[in-house]
C-alpha cells in the first residue's frame, strides 16, 4: 500500500490488488515505528495521522523472569515523533488507502487474489487474479511482489529462498481488557515464553511466544494449564483468562526468517515480507517493509513514469535494502537465541547479561530504540521532482 501510495503520488499508473475484502487482519503487528512517522511527516500527512486514534510509548519495558526491564528509550531519536505509535494495521491501511485514493492514477482493488504471473518470453509482464465476479488479467509495466511471508508471487517467480530457522511460534487470542488495567507493555518473558498484549481498545491482543513445535505440548497439557500460563505472566486477566475456553480461539501462527537471494526478475520486483519474511522479535517487520516500499518508490517512479525499467534498476532496490534486511534478520536470529529462548544463564531467575547491562546503563537504551524505531539505513521520501 505504501510501495503504490508512493508510486501514485509521484503520477505513476497504479493498481493494488489485495486479496481480502477489508484490511481487518489479526497478524499483522501494530507498531508505526518513529521512521515512519517521519515519512508521514515528510508525506505533509502527521497531524491527521496522529488525529487516528492510538497509543504512544516513550519507552518499551519488558518484564524479564519477574524483573522489569526498560529495553528501548525513544525519547532521544533524532525524528520530530519520539515514540512508537501503537495503532492497527487495518486502520493504518485504510488511512493510507484514504490518501492514495484521492491521486488519479490510482486503484485499489479489493477481493482480488493473484494466483498467478502472466508472462511474455521469460519477462513478467503481469498477474492473473481470483475475483468474486471471475478471473482477471493486470498487465503492468512491473509487478511489485508485496503478498506477505506466504508469497504466491515469489513461489511463481521461482525465486530461491534461503531459511534461517526460527526456533519459536506464536499463539495469537483476545483478552478482553479493563479501565484499571495496567499500561501497556512491551512484553513478559520468562524461560523461553514471552507473552506480549497490544492494547487494541476494549480488548487485549495477545501474543503468547512458545518453542518452535509446541503447540502440541500445550493442547495436551489442557486448557485450564493454558489459562494458568497467561495469568503467571499477567495475574491482572485471572479473572477473565476463562474466556480462552476453547482451542478454536487461539490460533498458531508460524513465525520463520527467511530471504530471498534474488528479490527480483525482468517485470518483476519483491519487497518487505515476501523478499524477507520477519519475526515478530524486536516488532521490527512492518517499517522494514515501509522502509522497501520509499526506495522503490525513490529508486523507480521517475523511470516508471516513462514505461517499464530494466532488472538492474530493479537490482538497485535490493541493493540498497540488502544490508538492512541482513543485519536486522541477525539480529532477529541473536533475539531468538539469546533471549527469547533464555540460554544465557543457568540460573532460573537472572536477567540475561545483555538486558542486565540495558539495565545499569540507561544510555545502552538509545541502541535498540534506534534498532526498532529507526532501522539501518532509515529511508527517506524524494518527491518525484527531486528524483
Ligand atoms: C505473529 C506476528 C506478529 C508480528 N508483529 C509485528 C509487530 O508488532 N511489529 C512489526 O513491525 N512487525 C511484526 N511482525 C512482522 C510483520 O507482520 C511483517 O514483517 C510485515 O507485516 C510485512 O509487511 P508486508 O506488507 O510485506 O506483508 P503483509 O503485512 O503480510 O501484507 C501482505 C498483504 O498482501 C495480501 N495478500 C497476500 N497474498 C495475496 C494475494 N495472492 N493476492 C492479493 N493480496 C494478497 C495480504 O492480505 C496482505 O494484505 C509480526 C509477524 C508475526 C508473524
Amino acid at each position: 500500500m505504501m510501495a503504490g501510495y508512493l508510486l501514485a503520488r509521484a503520477g505513476v499508473s497504479v493498481v493494488v490488488l489485495e486479496k481480502h475484502a477489508d484490511f481487518n487482519r489479526d497478524f499483522r503487528g501494530d507498531t508505526i515505528h518513529p521512521s515512519t512517522l517521519e515519512l508521514m511527516y515528510e508525506l505533509g500527512l502527521l497531524d491527521e495521522f496522529l488525529k487516528q486514534p492510538h497509543q504512544e510509548v516513550r519507552e518499551l519495558r519488558a518484564v524479564v523472569n519477574g524483573q522489569m526491564v526498560p529495553v528501548a528509550d525513544f525519547t532521544k531519536l533524532p525524528t520530530r515523533c519520539k515514540f512508537i505509535a501503537f495503532m492497527p494495521q487495518w486502520d493504518f491501511l485504510n488511512f493510507l488507502s484514504g490518501h492514495a485514493k484521492k491521486f488519479p492514477s490510482f486503484q485499489l482493488y479489493m477481493q482480488t487474489e493473484v494466483v498467478d504471473l502472466l508472462m511474455e518470453n521469460d519477462r513478467v509482464v503481469g498477474v492473473r487474479a481470483k475475483t468474486p465476479r471471475g478471473e482477471l488479467n493486470v498487465h503492468a509495466d512491473l509487478v511489485i511482489g508485496a503478498d506477505g511471508r506466504h508469497s504466491i508471487v515469489q513461489k511463481r517467480a521461482g525465486f530461491e529462498r534461503r531459511e534461517f530457522g526460527a526456533p519459536i511460534d506464536a499463539l495469537w487470542m483476545r483478552i478482553s481488557k479493563k479501565q484499571d488495567d495496567p499500561e501497556q507493555s512491551f512484553g513478559f518473558f520468562r524461560h523461553g515464553k514471552l507473552l506480549v498484549l497490544l492494547d487494541r481498545g476494549d480488548y487485549w491482543q495477545c501474543g503468547f511466544v512458545i518453542p518452535k513445535g509446541g503447540f502440541n505440548e500445550i493442547k495436551a497439557r489442557g486448557l485450564p494449564e493454558f489459562q494458568n500460563d497467561i495469568v503467571n505472566f499477567a495475574g491482572f486477566l485471572r479473572d477473565r483468562v476463562a474466556e480462552l475456553n476453547d482451542w478454536s480461539k487461539i490460533k498458531l501462527l508460524r513465525v520463520q526468517i527467511n530471504r530471498l537471494r534474488d528479490w527480483c526478475r525482468e517485470g518483476l520486483l519483491c519487497i518487505g515480507d515476501s523478499a524477507h519474511a520477519m519475526s515478530p522479535a524486536g516488532g521490527v517487520g512492518i517499517n522494514l517493509a515501509i522502509q522497501d516500499a520509499v526506495a522503490t518508490a525513490n529508486l523507480l517512479a521517475q523511470k516508471l513514469r516513462i514505461g517499464p525499467v530494466s532488472v538492474e534498476d530493479l537490482r538497485e532496490v535490493q541493493a540498497r535494502r540488502e544490508w538492512p534486511t541482513r543485519l536486522i534478520q541477525g539480529l532477529q536470529v541473536f533475539i531468538h537465541r539469546r533471549v527469547v529462548t533464555g540460554r544465557t544463564s543457568g540460573r532460573k531467575n537472572s536477567l540475561p547479561f545483555v538486558l542486565r547491562l540495558v539495565k545499569w546503563f540507561p544510555i545502552l537504551r538509545q541502541l535498540p530504540a534506534r534498532f526498532i524505531g529507526l532501522g539501518p539505513r532509515p529511508e527517506h521520501f524524494r518527491s518525484p521532482s527531486s528524483i
